[in-house]
């Protein structure tokens, strides 16, 4: 089969490779669609991870063979008797293990087998979603999900990242009524505003693109502005949620967001990355002017403002986003905007690195020849 394999830092190539075997309980899925999504980018672009892998974990497609015959009969073996050949499915990678020390603190995404991903075209796992073919192991299957008929592969292919972002929203302590800030209004960011938007949230919007703005009204924001225009406009806000991986966002969403508020943070995935120290004050006396910024920990204190963070997904909460994306309450249709086939998966990367006001969601067809 052709997959794209990852050689080394900015290194993709398409590859013939050999079509995955699979054992008991386990399937084999013909994909369709796969999303192209930042975290893989940041690992192709800065070499994070030793290759060879195949890329690509937003995935949707049909399975084609189902593993079976284990005499251990274990708790996915009942979920795989739910599926059968021909059933279009939305894959899910990551699935904890429901019994460790952090699985029994809600932390899913720290859990070791949370952090093994079950799912691959060959080599070290690493989703294997750019290839004709994955296998998909039985410990991610409480993860998979049925497309309706209905709905099309492309809207299986964005439970993923919806799922990231619904996770997100839950760690925030939100009324109906409340005045939260979206940074980034990008394919995430506009998650965001439609998710906070359907649960009476006012979203101010904000971005460094125009068309984005639009954008963010048409997912429900209720104000849009630039980046720039934010600390002009002095919002009063209750929470925050930064979806771009600037440093400013968070200086600024520290001086905006009232007491007992929350920031969260949501981009800032690269490790080593530290609080820039040459920020432009953005609140407070000397608003406006570049020098040294010291984030001040009282208001994380006497403020009692929360500093949090979230990262990946929920499998819990699974059946809840297919029922978000797949009855079109939030619309995912609108987001992709380009298309690729599979040997073009280096182009994808390469489109989704380098963002034009017209591009937001970037999807891998290997369906199409
Ligand atoms: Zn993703
Ligand atoms: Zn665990």
């Amino acid at each position: 089969m052709r997959a794209v394999v990852y050689r080394g830092v900015n290194d993709l190539r398409l590859e013939t490779v050999p079509v995955p075997r699979i054992g008991a309980n386990e399937l084999l899925v013909k994909v369709a669609v796969c999303g192209v999504c930042p975290t893989d980018i940041k690992k192709i672009q800065y070499g994070t991870v030793p290759p060879p892998r195949i890329f690509g974990h937003e995935t949707a497609g049909t399975i084609v063979k189902i593993g079976v015959g284990s005499s251990r009969i274990r708790t996915p073996h009942s979920a795989l008797r739910n599926f059968k050949l021909g059933d279009r499915v939305a894959l899910h990678h990551h699935v904890p293990c429901l019994k460790c020390h952090f699985c029994r603190h809600a932390s899913f995404a720290q859990c070791e087998t949370y952090k093994r991903t079950g799912i691959t075209a060959g080599f070290e796992p690493a989703g294997g979603g750019y290839a004709e073919y994955v296998r998909v192991m039985d410990f991610v299957l409480p993860g998979v999900v049925k497309i309706p008929a209905r709905n099309a592969f492309e809207e299986g292919a964005m439970l993923e990242p919806v799922n990231t972002v619904l996770k997100a929203v839950k760690r925030l302590n939100l009324l109906r009524g409340d005045n939260v800030l979206v940074a980034g209004q990008g394919p995430i960011g506009l998650k965001f505003t439609k998710i906070l938007q359907l649960r009476g949230i006012n979203v101010l919007a904000t971005d460094l693109l125009e068309s984005r703005l639009k954008l963010a009204k048409q997912f429900g924001a209720r104000r849009a502005c630039l980046a720039s225009q934010l600390s002009t406009l002095n919002p009063q806000l209750d929470s925050a949620i930064i979806a771009v991986p600037s440093d400013d966002a968070v200086t600024q969403a520290l001086h905006l967001v009232r007491g007992g508020g929350q920031i969260l943070l949501f981009a800032h995935t690269k490790r080593a990355a530290s609080l820039s120290l040459s920020a432009r004050r953005t609140g407070g006396e000397g608003r406006g002017e570049v020098g040294t910024f010291n984030m001040d920990l009282s208001s994380i204190c006497l403020d009692e403002k929360d500093l949090i963070g979230s990262y990946s997904s929920d499998f819990t909460l699974q059946a809840e986003v297919a029922r978000l994306v797949f009855s079109r309450r939030l619309d995912v249709r609108p987001l992709i905007t380009h298309r690729f086939p599979l040997e073009k998966t280096s182009a994808a990367i390469e489109m989704a690195v380098h963002p034009t006001p017209g591009s937001l969601k970037i999807l891998v067809h290997a369906d199409v020849a």
